[in-house]
């Protein structure tokens, strides 16, 4: 069984003096990660301020995506390269804000995530159906073409260093968390998916659940065999809560 692991997702939001008293909140409370692996995504711009703040501390950095290409005439994207080149450890890659509202498909998503790995950086590959997809029980299939466009790109070995974030696109933001039950069956239903392509892999990846995870709820979810930990995106930026979600993993 992995460790268990929480990743904070700030979104696009913070500035220069909130993201400092942030931090000093959060790595004040840092017995909170002792048992876990931990890692925080903050926008672009606020990475190397991030970097340098967590330096000594058990943190570990992320971004919240990456270009396809490696370098050169493509304005406005930041390459793999250069989010390791400060420090990155993690990517996070397909959320379903990017899908929804960039229309990132799954071709670019695995475009994405091969860019990531050939510059060292561990994927983190975010999945989950909507609420119609659920309405109609679609969402194991949902899940699985995701899944399988990736190891239809860079193979399962792909897997071997990445991480997986089921997140229910209607519980993302909402308020609304899926059960600890609902989102088993569907960590299960992805582990069993990569089981049948290498179950060692299967056996190791990180899967964790994201979707209004906060501070009452995070204990039950994470208390679930196949949930290894949290993507959590508004309660990472209460340092409380924040905190108390990363004791609960651990
Ligand atoms: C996310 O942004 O990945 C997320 C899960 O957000 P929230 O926790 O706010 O639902």
């Amino acid at each position: 069984m992995p460790a268990p692991m929480v990743i904070a997702n700030w979104k696009m939001n913070g500035s220069l003096i909130g993201n400092a008293s942030l931090l000093h909140q959060i790595l004040s409370g840092s017995d909170a990660f002792e048992h876990l692996e931990v890692g925080i995504c903050p926008p672009f711009p606020y990475l190397e301020q991030v970097s340098e703040q967590v330096s000594h501390s058990r943190i570990n950095l992320g971004a919240q995506n990456v270009s396809a290409f490696q370098s050169g005439a493509y304005t406005g994207e930041t390459s793999a390269a250069m989010l390791k080149d400060l420090g990155c450890r993690y990517v996070l890659l397909g959320h379903s804000e990017r899908r929804q509202l960039f229309q990132e498909s799954d071709h670019q998503v695995a475009a994405k995530f091969e860019a990531a790995l050939s510059a060292g950086l561990q994927p983190v590959l975010c999945i989950g159906e909507t609420l119609e997809q659920r309405q109609r029980e679609e969402t194991g299939r949902v899940v699985s073409t995701q899944i399988q466009s990736v190891i239809d790109h860079v193979g399962i070995q792909g897997f071997t260093n990445a991480v997986i974030a089921y997140e229910p696109v209607w519980a993302i933001g909402t308020g609304q968390t899926a059960t600890p039950e609902q989102a088993q069956e569907v960590h299960a239903h992805i582990r069993q998916l990569l089981t049948g392509y290498d179950a060692s892999i299967a056996s190791q990846v990180h899967i964790l659940y994201g979707g209004s995870v906060n501070a009452a709820n995070a204990r039950s979810l994470f208390s679930q065999k196949d949930i290894d930990g949290g993507l959590v995106g508004g309660a990472s930026l209460k340092p409380n809560d924040f905190l108390d979600i990363c004791r609960s993993a651990s």
